[in-house]
């Protein structure tokens, strides 16, 4: 059982798909050309926040905080819930490792963005993506 706490509340309800950095990154990647689908289950349960069709490529906008980002996830954990947090996110790293290996087997390619990447140079974490959609391929 988790135990209620101030810290927690605000995690609660939190929206998963179309968070703010993740709308902001797919205009900045629609602004350099490229065309994206959403939310697309392309192996397994896994479904990236948005894919490059054209390029097999799979885009991932990660929390800093459920994906422990290592500026900004959390370092220690304290409270009564703590046990729970560390368990918690690290289900989440094995589960993000496990879906990059599914996609990659499956001949996809993935990036993974950091939100803070994001709000720092929306354009920067753009063109990481940009970066992986090069050579051309001819089909
Ligand atoms: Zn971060």
């Amino acid at each position: 059982m988790w135990t209620p706490t101030a810290e927690g509340a605000h995690l609660r309800g939190r929206r998963t798909k179309d968070t703010k950095p993740e709308v902001e990154l797919r205009h900045a990647v629609h602004a350099l050309g490229l065309r994206y689908r959403l939310h697309r289950t392309v192996v397994g349960r896994c479904s990236p926040d948005f894919v490059l069709p054209r390029w097999r490529l799979a885009v991932f906008v990660d929390g800093c905080f459920w994906h422990a980002c290592p500026l900004h996830g959390p370092k220690v954990f304290r409270g009564p819930n703590a046990e729970r947090w560390k368990d918690k996110l690290a289900m989440n790293q094995a589960r993000d490792e496990r879906n990059n290996q599914a996609l990659r087997e499956a001949g996809w390619n993935v990036v993974r963005v950091w939100e803070c990447e994001v709000r720092l140079d929306v354009h920067a974490a753009a063109q990481r993506v940009e970066a992986l959609t090069w050579p051309t391929l001819t089909d």
